[in-house]
């Protein structure tokens, strides 16, 4: 472990979060099934980081109980349920948009159920690649909305300023001419309940 990361980890740990370095994906996997109970419930954001590291298959295999809204099938009304459940679920699982080197945590959401899940779940778990840190606050912010978030509007089609060119207009990212994704914006400074909120930090580029 490098003095950056290793300094991180520590910055975590002030805060109250947890922080576990992982060399590469596999010790990633094997941590998150080690730390992850079976007969836990499961909530899960949307996240490219969690389609790489690929945990979410290999929970429902091993029987855990996903809410997993990205099955085939739900009606509109019935992904946002699916959502909600998984927000009050024992464990919920999601990205970072950007993390501070100062160990503060930032999430942009347009439903609410990302930042209601990673705040309110029994056990929250952030998987997050090296690649999102940032060197302080502002730094995780600009990350977060002029890097990660354009790139997840491409990715999910959505249409937003950003979605044509990259470039955040948040001024007029506004309804009904566009579907803003930047709707709620979480920033954890630091965690009240021990063991509650766990960072697995993973030495490769994941996600945006
Ligand atoms: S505020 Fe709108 S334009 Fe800016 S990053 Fe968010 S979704 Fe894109």
């Amino acid at each position: 472990m490098d003095n950056k990361i290793d300094n991180l980890i520590g910055n975590f740990k002030k805060r109250n979060i947890r922080g576990i370095f992982c060399r590469d994906k596999d010790e990633a996997v094997a941590e998150l099934l080690r730390m992850i109970p079976s007969s836990a419930s499961i909530g899960m954001s949307g996240s490219v980081t969690l389609e790489q590291v690929g945990i979410i298959g290999l929970l429902e295999e091993r029987g855990n109980k996903v809410f997993n809204q990205y099955k085939s099938g739900f009606t509109r009304e019935e992904v946002l349920e699916v959502r909600r459940q998984g927000a009050s679920a024992d464990y919920y699982l999601a990205s970072a948009n950007a993390v501070s080197q100062n160990g503060e945590l930032v999430f942009f959401s347009g439903y609410g159920q990302r930042t209601a899940g990673i705040s309110c779940a029994k056990k929250a778990v952030i998987i997050c690649g090296i690649n999102k840190i940032a060197s302080d606050i502002t730094g995780a912010l600009k990350r977060a909305r002029e890097y990660a978030t354009p790139l997840n509007c491409k990715r999910l089609d959505w249409n937003t300023p950003c979605f044509k060119d990259g470039v955040c207009q948040e001024s007029i990212c506004l309804f009904p001419e566009y579907k803003r994704m930047c709707c709620q914006l979480l920033i954890i400074e630091a965690e009240i309940s021990a063991d509650r909120l766990t960072v697995v930090l993973v030495n490769e580029n994941l996600g945006f």
